[in-house]
């Protein structure tokens, strides 16, 4: 795949990040469709189907006792769950490289469940939008789409046995209620079922990048790159399937988002728009626009200079290992920007998704280390120059008008600058009653509002900014003890604070 550099011009023609954090839809574009090709091409060259594919075993673990798949197998499954995409997608190929030796129909199953954490109709409508445009995708390759309603130990063990499925391939969440779905499926399979995981999200599988709870950053670093020459490789394409299966319905998208029991409040937003095809334009728009500025801007929100993709990675619907991939071909025009977009997407994401996978306190005061907990509990009770309660937090009514306008960015748009978010999440540690109660604050709103929220990034953003994980003792101080502190004389050095207030101000601009 060979990147094709645009001009500046043309770009803007496409919608530039600032176009879109004005809330403009995206337009498609020649331009942009043209990373659609090109991926594809690359696929292409790489292999022709997965069963030509080294594929590396360790991405996947077996999670069942039985591990021949019976004679009888009509059919291998994948159940979809963070990785809501066909190309591109570990575990749909392993289930395909399965289902091809086999020679069996594929199938892919999502479970919806009517509530998730604090997801809103904003979460859902991104989750149901991006797979019609899966179940399209499945239904041109011969691969069976089926989106179950209800939990997945109650729906999949039925559609298991009425299918005479011989395997099933699920991805993985380092988060307790997914990790809770897949031992309670397990639980519910009979014996002879093969099961298997396999991490779709990460590019270094998470119980490979390292088998303990690591310290920060520096620890796993090195891990985590000795590694990427192994797994840094080029996707092999999922292929038109050989053996179709049953001729099944269509699914009925209403009858879906009726079964949902959410906040309807929280409306979707205009500037991403779900599915693989747009994170991939986002892609391309990010390395032919903002990467040149990644390295020196990202920490000013008033500049358009972030991927914009955690939207879309969240929900699985573009995968990192594409985006690194892609980024890397700019190494030559933005070294320092290729580099630190690989710290960031691959560094510090892996070592979230270490930090829950290894510490199921992972949104707990108490899941913090020792020097931070007993720093916070001494200054428990120091005095708070300001208190605010959750709906005070969540109506933006604080004193502070950067706080406020930050807190409008997330609950407008869905997608807070990230440097701001370390800013806005201290805060609520200096304003709170305590820090449990601050945490919590955090996390709620996080997860209500961002569309990226209820991640194993967002617990560990929400933990690094309060408790400390990740990070190192600092100066003592009221309130915040040893934890690392953020003021808004520090962010007027940084960026200019007036122009991104008056970007978002108390009341929506019509
Ligand atoms: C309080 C707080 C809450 C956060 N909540 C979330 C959340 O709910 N979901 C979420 O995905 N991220 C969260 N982050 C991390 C980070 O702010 C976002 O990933 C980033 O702002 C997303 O925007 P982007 O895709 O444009 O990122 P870019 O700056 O373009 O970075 C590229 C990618 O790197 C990863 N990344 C960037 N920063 C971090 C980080 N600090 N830790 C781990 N991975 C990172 C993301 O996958 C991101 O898409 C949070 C950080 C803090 C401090």
């Amino acid at each position: 795949m060979s990147p094709k550099p645009i001009k500046r011009k043309q770009v803007d023609e496409a919608g530039t990040a600032h176009k879109i954090q004005k809330s403009q839809p995206f337009k498609e574009t020649e331009l942009s469709s043209n990373i659609l090709k090109d991926v594809e091409e690359a696929r292409r060259k790489c292999a022709e189907s997965v069963s030509e594919f080294n594929f590396i075993e360790k991405r996947a673990r077996l999670i069942s006792s039985s591990k021949d798949i019976s004679k009888n197998c009509k059919g291998i499954v994948y159940w979809m769950s963070r990785d809501q995409r066909v190309q591109d997608n570990w575990a749909l190929l392993y289930a395909q490289k399965v289902a091809l030796a086999v020679g069996c129909p594929l199938y892919v199953c999502f479970c919806l469940v009517p509530k998730f954490l604090d997801a809103t109709i904003r979460h859902y409508q991104f989750i149901l939008k991006g797979l019609q445009e899966v179940e399209k995708e499945c239904v041109s390759l011969n691969i069976g789409f089926h989106l179950l309603l209800g939990e997945a130990y109650k729906v999949l063990p039925n559609f298991i046995k009425k299918n005479q499925i011989g395997a099933v391939v699920v991805d993985f969440s380092p988060l307790r209620v997914p990790l809770k779905w897949v031992n309670d499926v397990k639980q519910m399979l009979p014996s002879e079922i093969v099961f298997w995981q396999v991490d779709a999200h990460n590019i270094v599988p998470c119980w490979e990048a390292s088998e303990k709870l690591e310290y920060g950053a520096r620890t796993i670093r090195r891990k985590i790159h000795d590694k990427l020459s192994t797994y840094m490789t080029e996707f092999p394409p999922v292929i038109c399937h050989p053996h179709p299966c049953l001729k099944s319905q269509p699914v009925d998208w209403k009858a879906a988002e009726a079964s949902l029991l959410v906040d309807q409040s929280v409306k979707e937003v205009k500037w991403a728009t779900p599915g693989t095809k747009e994170g991939l334009k986002m892609l391309f728009n990010f390395c032919n626009i903002r990467l040149k500025n990644f390295s020196d801007s990202r920490n000013d929100p008033t500049k358009n200079s972030l991927s914009n993709l955690s939207p879309w990675i969240h929900f699985g619907q573009i995968s990192v290992q594409r985006c690194v991939l892609t980024v890397k071909q700019f190494r030559n025009k933005y070294s320092k920007s290729v580099d630190a977009y690989i710290e960031e997407a691959v560094v510090r994401r892996e070592l979230a998704d270490n930090f829950c996978f290894f510490n199921p306190k992972y949104d707990q005061v108490e899941g913090a280390y020792d020097w931070a907990k007993t720093s916070l509990k001494l200054h428990a009770k120091d005095k708070r120059e300001y208190i605010y309660n959750k709906e005070q937090f969540e109506k933006g009514q604080t004193h502070d008008p950067l706080w406020n306008a930050a807190q409008f960015q997330m609950v407008r748009e869905g997608k807070m600058h990230g440097f701001l978010r370390m800013y806005w999440a201290k805060k609520i540690l200096e304003w709170s009653k305590s820090p449990e109660e601050a945490l919590e604050i955090a996390i709620y709103l996080n997860d209500k509002y961002e569309l990226d929220g209820r991640d194993p990034n967002g617990y560990v953003g929400c933990m690094w900014s309060i408790c400390g994980i990740h990070d190192q003792g600092w100066a003592e101080r009221p309130v915040f003890g040893k934890i690392r502190y953020m003021n808004y004389q520090g962010c007027k050095r940084k960026f200019d604070v007036d122009a991104f207030i008056r970007k978002y101000p108390v009341k929506e601009k019509a």
